[in-house]
């Protein structure tokens, strides 16, 4: 497993800052919110995320049936917290087989999501917001309009609390899985009991 931060974008090696003055700098995407290495699946992981997580930590519940959280990742670093979060789960693809979902909350421009996406830019991109919504979630009761916008892979984002929200789901036959509405919780304020599985290994791509 990868010990240093790397480019949320390409994941690329960074150039540390120099303290007090620069920030985490990619080669090719200049300077970025560093992606710290993958956090296991466990509670004291959880706990961590959320002593320095400034976006949701967003977890479908209750999960579809058989799904576990497999992980959860985070860009920034102590001294600005996280404006990125990203939790994996893994569970039973509705068509057969596997499945892995990565739901990523980032404040904008970050690059994230869209990674996972495989997306060119750190946004949405052009996708985004033209036609009918894809999917909804659900978020306190309200349904939250999502876009597909994944190239290769079953990719959603949509806009909640002034973040973006992404859900990327692999194999893509496993992006039926949005149409069945999840509700979405912010682990940052619900105790859930959650189910841990094994680490996604999305999460160390
Ligand atoms: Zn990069």
């Amino acid at each position: 497993m990868r010990t240093a931060p790397t480019c949320p974008r390409c994941r690329g090696p960074l150039s540390p800052p120099i303290p007090g003055w620069s920030a985490w700098t990619c080669g090719v995407h200049g300077d970025v919110s560093p992606l710290q290495p993958p956090r296991r699946p466990c509670r004291e992981s959880l706990e961590a995320v959320r002593a320095v997580a400034r976006v949701p930590i967003w977890v479908p519940w209750p999960l579809p049936p058989g799904w576990l959280v497999t992980g959860f990742a985070d860009a920034g670093d102590e001294r600005t917290g996280a404006s990125a979060v990203a939790v994996a789960l893994s569970g039973p693809a509705p068509l057969g087989g596997s499945a892995d979902l990565v739901i990523v909350a980032e404040e904008p421009g970050i690059g994230l999501g869209s990674s996972f996406a495989g997306l060119p830019g750190p946004d949405p991109g052009d996708g985004f917001g033209v036609s009918a919504p894809a999917a909804k979630v659900e978020i306190d009761g309200h349904p939250v309009s999502m876009w597909a916008v994944g190239a290769d892979t079953a990719a959603f984002a949509g806009e909640a609390l002034a973040n973006w929200l992404w859900a990327v789901l692999w194999p893509s036959s496993a992006g039926v899985l949005m149409l069945e509405q999840l509700s979405l919780r912010d682990l940052r304020e619900d105790e859930l009991d959650l189910p841990y599985g094994a680490l996604c290994p999305r999460l160390e791509a």
